[in-house]
């Protein structure tokens, strides 16, 4: 296999929530990886700057786009946006996504709709946007041998169940279909569409589950790897899944969790 450190040059990325956490973690991956990156924020519009100015200070390309992915008009406005700075996308990554985590029995549909619409219908418009962009523009041989590329950031917990947390494991079980039913319909056109599945990353949306030592043993009880992952273990899968190296790819999960998926209760038998 070849293996270019400037696998995505001249390409064109969005990343939803890529102001903090793992979104931060894969634009910056991509930005070494030579993409020009938009990250898009919700509330944190000094992170994303300073992102920014990070990638700028190292030579790359980046800029910052406000949006709330679960609304219509601001989806179509981040990409009219992206439009207008880059001239056209090769990459998206649908990364943003909340928990409002309670017992299945006192969790209100106010909190069900809210994690779904951010979390699903969020990845759906983006992905929609994205697709019609790829469609009108096609192939260009000399940027990538696809019309584009979608990631969407799902979860182990689209496979393991997850008490306490039914709006969100329904969520990325969602996700896991409309990555697949969208590959399987843009694929003759050349966009491919995969999911990351991350186990555990530290990160600001599961911090009470690492940031004391009692809490991260109970934590490495789960992951056969005995580490807690890094944003950049999903950075760096980000990367292949988007450069051309996985260019045969197309609807599937790629699992980056250290094992968490493999039933470690059963190591013992
Ligand atoms: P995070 O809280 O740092 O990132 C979530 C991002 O989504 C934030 O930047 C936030 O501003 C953004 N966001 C929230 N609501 C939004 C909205 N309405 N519109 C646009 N952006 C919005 O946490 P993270 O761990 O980096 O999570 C990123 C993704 O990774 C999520 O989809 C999450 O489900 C997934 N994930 C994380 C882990 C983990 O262990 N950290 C594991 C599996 C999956």
């Amino acid at each position: 296999m070849s293996y270019s450190p400037y696998l995505l040059q001249g390409q064109k990325a969005l990343v939803t929530g890529g102001s903090s956490g793992i979104g931060a973690g894969v634009v910056r991956q991509l930005a070494k990886a030579g993409a020009t990156v938009a990250i898009n924020y919700h509330s944190h519009g000094e992170a994303a700057e300073k992102i920014v100015e990070d990638i700028k200070s190292a030579h790359g390309e980046a800029i910052a786009i406000q949006a709330d992915v679960s609304q219509e008009a601001d989806v179509k406005a981040m990409f009219s946006k992206v439009l207008n700075e880059f001239g056209t996308i090769d990459i998206l990554v649908n990364n943003s996504g909340i928990q409002k985590d309670s017992p299945f029995l006192d969790m209100s549909l106010k909190d069900w709709n809210l994690v779904l619409s951010v979390n699903l219908t969020g990845q759906f418009l983006c992905a929609r946007e994205a697709a019609k962009e790829f469609l009108r523009r096609g192939v260009q041989p000399q940027i990538s041998c696809a019309a584009g590329k979608i990631i969407c950031m799902s979860s182990v917990h689209q496979l393991i169940p997850w008490a306490g947390h039914v709006n969100y494991v329904t969520s990325k079980g969602g996700i896991n279909m409309m990555m697949k039913t969208i590959a399987q319909e843009l694929a003759p056109h050349k966009i491919r569409v995969n999911s990351i599945a991350p186990g555990a990353i530290k990160t600001p949306i599961n911090k009470s589950s690492w940031d004391t030592p009692e809490a991260e043993a109970q934590l490495l009880e789960l992951i056969p790897a005995n580490r807690v992952g890094e944003v950049d273990d999903i950075g760096k899968a980000a990367v292949w899944l988007a450069s051309d190296d996985s260019d045969y790819v197309n609807g599937t999960t790629l699992y980056v969790d250290g094992g968490m998926n493999l039933y470690p209760g059963f190591a013992t038998g």
